[in-house]
């Protein structure tokens, strides 16, 4: 049952703290989560002790550095709490120094040449701001993970550093209102996640689905989406159990999972969670990705996380909700109703709008990956061009501060020159416009360009860092100047007219976007091996060194890491493709048109007049394609031979961009084409009817 009481039940959050600790650890630690600094010392041992006691007590018996390595999935190694005291007798421990540092043996972990193999081990140090959590008997501590001289090993370390960057330049800002209260600025993210659920046994007969994550074969099912009834539809029984298992697993963690409802797709999927501070919502993310395929299994259904799984159908992709959140509460990007505050958002407003079109190429890199490929290069929404949505009222504002123009909207309102005085408007403007990838949503700007697959980590960080950096810069700038209000009033003015074209409030799918975008010089890369370089690009560099977020080598380690996941899963997408057309497909054909030709012969050898024209086509037809696929997949494995002489990442990564993908285009074309032609019972695995209806 799900209950407020049980809520966070597995979780050593402010209720477990208070209750465990000592007031004046207790207060220390607090200090230390709302700072966002590292754990003092020392207190540590006491926190540590408190916690084992408290794991133990809710039936863990190890205890793991849980983080978030470069690879993109979640890492742990796991510890047993027992020790031996000095007279050799088993007890039960957990010390304040393996809690601040674990030692992981890192060496089977991607670093990109940060850690030379004789330096194996990085370590890991507790993010105190993110709760601890049991899991399967586990004390798992949210931790960050660095090499010993201190460069980033995971997502989460830059992305802690960019909360301070964010955080110390919004004070500054804040400042100049004469707020002198607020200590500490943190961006708010609520994600909404998506994803497929589809029969283990059915999923267990595609090797595609088992090696891949997506079908890289598949003729389209009779039925899709086209009737829009599976949205907001009935959950099938077994997916029902799935949620309310989900719901509960979650509720314990403290994870704040809000809503379930089915998405477009067939057999898709959406959940949401209410939003909290960024680092916490990335974990809390994390662990809903690894609790949702668990607790799928569990039900005899696979959580399908990848970006496309189907062809033909929608894919799944993250909505990444952020905002700015004063330590008292105010969220800074929520139009006020006094002037005050009306200033205030639209500094900051004007902040992101800025921060998004100078760093468009960084932001679109940050979500970049093969799986998402097929969304944002492809003909889904969002678009792979960055733009943002502010809606027709904002925008009009915006246009008449420009142009120094009173506003004349909805509700007339004189906007005197020099004097921020918005017009009253609805705050839930919002935008039901599905195909912008950044949208402004009355309080907080939407992401949707992450995949379903990613770590929300590294886009924020990057989303933070360009916004800080602009911060830094209007903090730059009015600190100095004597009269505030009419030098905000032109700071807000020459930015939106400078950065005005990042701004796009029509249809994104339509193909004249693309032209127009072009016009006002918006980048467009559809492509992964098109959008890296910006991650080593020098303004780019330039600007995340400067608000201390990654250091040029941790750039240049992560670009080749990219550049490297994203060759390997195009890999083994083709050596996949290639062993099920060898191994599957082409013999299965070929057992196909044995037994058709066989049954021709033996109607022929009873009634010899009979032409059979019908059986002579299928035949002629089934063999000239099988000749067609396995030409094709003959200069696939020919491609994939010479994959291995390429020299560096990046040329490899566009050539399997140009060639081999194209080539695996092709002989899914091809092999689609049989499909249809092959009675059912011959084709060698599950068709894509069977795995949108078949449970
Ligand atoms: P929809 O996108 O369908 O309008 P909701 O209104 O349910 O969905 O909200 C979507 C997400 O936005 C939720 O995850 C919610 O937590 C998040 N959200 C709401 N307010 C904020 C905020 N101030 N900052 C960040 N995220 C927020
Ligand atoms: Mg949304």
């Amino acid at each position: 049952m799900i209950s407020t009481k049980r809520f966070g039940s597995m979780a050593f959050n402010d209720d477990a703290m208070r209750n465990s600790l000592s007031q004046e650890v207790y207060q220390s630690l607090q200090q230390t989560i709302r700072q966002g600094k590292s754990l003092d010392p020392s207190i540590a041992d006491e926190v540590a002790s408190a916690m084992k006691d408290w794991a133990i007590e809710h039936g863990a018996t190890h205890y793991t550095h849980w983080f978030q390595p470069m690879s993109g999935v979640t890492a742990e190694k796991h510890d047993s709490f027992l020790s031996i005291d000095p007279k050799g007798r088993p007890i039960l421990e957990f010390s304040g120094s393996e809690l601040i540092k674990g030692e992981p043996d890192a060496s089977s972990f991607p670093s990109g040449g940060l850690r030379a193999t004789f330096e194996a081990r990085g370590y890991t140090t507790w993010d105190p701001t993110s709760y601890a959590f049991i899991k399967d008997n586990t004390l798992c501590i949210p931790t960050a993970f660095c090499t010993y001289s201190g460069h980033a090993l995971d997502k989460k370390t830059p992305l802690l550093r960019s909360m301070d960057a964010l955080s110390k330049q919004a004070v500054r800002i804040l400042r100049l209102f004469g707020d002198e209260v607020t200590a500490r600025v943190t961006p708010s993210v609520g994600v909404e996640q998506e994803y497929f659920l589809i029969d283990r046994e059915l999923f267990r007969k595609r090797k595609d689905l088992v090696y891949a994550g997506r079908t890289l074969f598949g003729s389209r099912a009779p039925k899709e989406q086209e009737l829009d009834d599976h949205y907001f539809g009935a959950f099938p029984e077994r997916v029902s159990a799935f949620m309310k298992e989900l719901d509960e697993a979650l509720w314990d963690l403290g994870v704040y999972a809000k809503t379930e409802h089915n998405e477009v797709a067939p057999a898709q999927y959406e959940m949401a969670m209410i939003h909290s501070t960024a680092n916490i919502a990335v974990d809390h993310n994390q662990l809903t990705m690894e609790v949702m395929q668990k607790i799928a299994e569990r039900n005899n259904l696979v959580c399908l996380l990848h970006e496309k799984p189907f062809a033909g159908v929608n894919g799944s992709g993250k909505h990444n909700n952020w905002s700015l959140s004063t330590d008292w509460g105010q969220n800074l990007l929520s139009p006020g109703d006094t002037p005050h505050e009306n200033e205030i958002f639209l500094l900051f407003l004007t902040a992101v709008i800025r921060a998004v079109d100078e760093y468009q190429d960084l932001i679109r890199m940050s979500v970049a990956s093969a799986g998402n490929d097929h969304r944002l290069g492809a003909n889904e929404a969002p678009p792979a061009i960055i733009s943002i949505f502010l809606g027709e009222e904002l925008t009009g504002i915006l246009d008449s501060i420009e142009k120094r123009l009173p506003y004349e909207g909805t509700e007339k309102t004189e906007m005197k020159l020099g004097v921020l005085t918005l017009p009253r408007f609805p705050k839930d403007t919002a935008d039901r416009n599905r195909t912008s990838p950044v949208a402004f949503t009355g309080n907080r700007f939407e992401f949707r360009m992450p995949g379903s697959s990613d770590t929300l980590g590294c886009m924020n960080a990057m989303i933070n860092a360009s916004v800080a950096d602009v911060l830094r810069d209007f903090a730059d700038h009015l600190e100095n100047e004597k009269d505030l209000h009419s030098a905000l009033y032109e700071l807000i003015r020459t930015t939106y007219r400078d950065h005005r074209r990042i701004v796009f409030n029509g249809n994104g799918y339509d193909a004249s976007w693309i032209l127009e975008a072009e016009k006002r010089g918006l980048t467009n890369d559809r492509t992964t091996p098109d959008c890296l370089p910006a991650l080593v690009q020098e303004k780019n560099r330039k600007m995340l060194e400067r608000m201390g977020v990654y250091s040029e080598t941790e750039l240049q380690s992560r670009y080749g890491i990219l550049l490297d996941i994203y060759c390997k899963t195009i890999l083994i997408e083709a050596r996949t493709m290639v062993d099920m057309v060898r191994r599957q497909i082409l013999p299965s054909v070929g057992t196909y048109l044995g037994r058709v030709a066989q049954d021709t012969n033996a109607k022929k050898m009873l009634i010899p007049e009979l032409e059979c024209k019908y059986e002579m086509k299928l035949v002629r037809m089934l063999t000239d394609r099988m000749d067609q696929i396995e030409s094709t997949v003959k200069e696939l494995e020919t491609a994939l031979a010479s994959a291995a002489s390429f020299d560096s990442g990046i040329e490899l990564s566009h050539f399997l961009k140009e060639d081999v993908i194209e080539l695996m285009e092709r002989l899914r074309t091809e092999t689609d084409a049989a499909e249809i032609q092959v009675s059912s019972e011959y084709w060698p695995f599950p068709v894509y009817g069977d795995l949108f209806f078949g449970f």
